[in-house]
């Protein structure tokens, strides 16, 4: 059957989106392939379509819970009930049931570290896999933003698994990170399909102001003035939710802010109200944008300065989509590296968290991963985030054949030392972009070695002499109570209050 007429059966959808079909081309001529297609491209239906195609099952290596979740309820919209994650949300009686009919599922979702139990994989070992698909596959390289160690041992386990058909994805990859997932995987022959990273309807805006004052008032220029709805992402969840406020202080009353600490049930309403257009302007931090399809965001203003900028381009990449212009506009304040320095130490477990979980060891015994499985309260203790304590409890289960405790906790600190540098170079990329004189555009392409611009638009950027004048509202733009009715002006009322308490 063609491929659109497959697409529209089993998805709904007309036509491809870029990529998608090359790509499943690709996977169909038995070809392993890497794929980078910018986020929100549909990367997913890369290998939703083929699994109707292919007799076996299709595995899933995704590295967040979060993101897990939201690709299974994602096909199960579509109305496939044969999908399943394997992950520690799983209660034991139902894990029993799953692992005992692990050949009924069509889709199954892994975390890496459920991959890495003996147990687990002697199960994938059994059924046809045949499609391995390693989702945000950066993560493989030690030079990405978001290295997980235990993304490291999946070549170790595709090859246990028999080599199937492999599709690694990601959404923004330099050319040293690519080399880095081809070679971890051991793909030996692959198909590349990369498209460019470059929006040319998004321009880059550039504002350096004087202090952290004056670019709160910078801020609420803004928003009163520019075209919405748009997003602002800050690095900080009380930024996020003190500025919504201040917004609506202001007069900018359809705004709400979006946090990972809010509920579920707060942050899907946020999400649908601004969706179907009963909010202009969204205050969030990085946890907003994943499943957000809304193609008219009009701009995207970076309130603190982006730890990366393969992140940024991410967030900024959320605007526009519908094609017409839009702008990212990135407000800097000298000494503004300093946040996302200590949020990049903070991810990593510090030398004397280190040396205090050392010597809580009995009898300086090597401790294995269930011994700290077993101790989360020495999670606690020790003032451990989750992030870290899985740093640590990667890197103690990948040194089990050291016989020497002092050499696992060198060998630890190194590693925490070497991801310090990589995170702290990233900033100062990104810091030198914002000081950058020449054309920002081509310095990010420059960056991910994909030339420079051939066509310069007359929304380039702020050094190509883009002004904001094209981008303000047409009509007041002042944002009036929630025009739909007193339902949802009242419906905002009460969320922020529920937010403020
Ligand atoms: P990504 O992982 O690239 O960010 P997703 O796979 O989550 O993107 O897809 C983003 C959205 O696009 C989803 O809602 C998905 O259903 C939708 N989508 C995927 N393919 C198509 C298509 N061919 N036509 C229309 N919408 C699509």
């Amino acid at each position: 059957m063609e491929l659109e007429k497959l697409l529209y059966k089993y998805f709904g959808y007309q036509t491809f989106k870029t990529g998608q079909k090359e790509v499943i081309v690709s996977l169909l001529e038995g070809n392993h392939t890497i794929a980078m297609l910018p986020t929100g491209t549909g990367k997913s239906l890369c290998y939703q379509l083929p699994g109707y195609i292919f007799d076996g099952q299709v595995l899933i290596i995704s590295p967040l819970l979060s993101l897990m979740q939201d690709q299974v309820e994602q096909l199960m919209k579509f109305g496939e009930k044969r999908v399943i994650a394997l992950n520690s949300f799983l209660d034991s009686e139902k894990r029993g049931y799953v692992l005992g009919n692990l050949n009924k599922y069509k889709y199954i979702f892994v975390s890496p570290e459920m991959l890495s139990l003996p147990f687990i994989l002697k199960r994938l070992q059994a059924l046809t896999i045949s499609l391995f698909v390693v989702d945000e596959a950066h993560c493989i390289s030690q030079w990405g933003y978001d290295f997980r160690p235990d993304y490291s041992k999946l070549g170790e386990f595709r090859k246990k698994l028999g080599n199937p058909l492999t599709l690694a994805l990601t959404a923004t990859a330099t050319k040293k990170v690519r080399e880095d997932i081809i070679q971890s995987l051991d793909l030996q022959e692959y198909t590349k399909i990369e498209s460019t990273i470059d929006r040319p309807n998004i321009a880059f805006y550039v504002e350096e102001v004087p202090n952290y004052h004056d670019k709160q008032s910078r801020l609420i220029q803004l928003v009163l003035q520019l075209q919405k709805p748009g997003i602002i992402y800050f690095s900080s969840k009380k930024v996020a939710e003190q500025m919504a406020a201040l917004l609506v202080e202001k007069g900018i009353y359809r705004v709400m802010a979006y946090h990972g600490g809010l509920e579920q049930e707060q942050r899907i309403l946020i999400q649908q109200q601004f969706i179907h257009g009963q909010l202009d302007v969204i205050c969030a931090t990085s946890a907003f944008g994943m499943g957000v399809n809304k193609e008219d965001i009009r701009f995207i203003i970076h309130y603190h300065m982006p730890m990366q900028i393969e992140s940024y381009l991410q967030e900024i990449g959320r605007a526009g989509r519908d094609g017409e212009a839009s702008i990212a506009v990135l407000l800097y304040s000298p000494g503004d590296e300093q946040l996302p320095v200590q949020l990049a130490e903070g991810e990593l477990p510090s030398e004397l968290q280190i040396d205090w979980l050392f010597s809580q060891f009995p009898q300086q015994e090597i401790p294995n991963d269930h011994f700290l499985d077993g101790n989360q309260h020495l999670r606690e203790y020790g003032g451990f985030s989750e992030v870290q304590w899985r740093i640590i409890l990667d890197l103690i289960n990948n040194s089990q054949a050291v016989s020497n405790l002092e050499e696992i906790k060198h060998s630890l600190k190194k590693f925490v030392n070497e991801r310090l540098t990589v995170k702290k170079d990233s900033i100062y990329y990104m810091k030198k972009w914002i000081k950058s004189k020449s054309c920002r555009r081509d310095v990010i392409l420059d960056y991910f070695e994909e030339g420079s611009v051939n066509m310069k638009t007359s929304h380039c950027c702020d050094v190509c002499g883009v002004m904001l004048d094209p981008y303000n509202a047409k009509e007041s733009g002042q944002s009036k109570p929630a025009n739909e009715g007193w339902q949802d002006y009242l419906a905002n009322i009460l969320l922020n209050s529920e937010l403020s308490e």
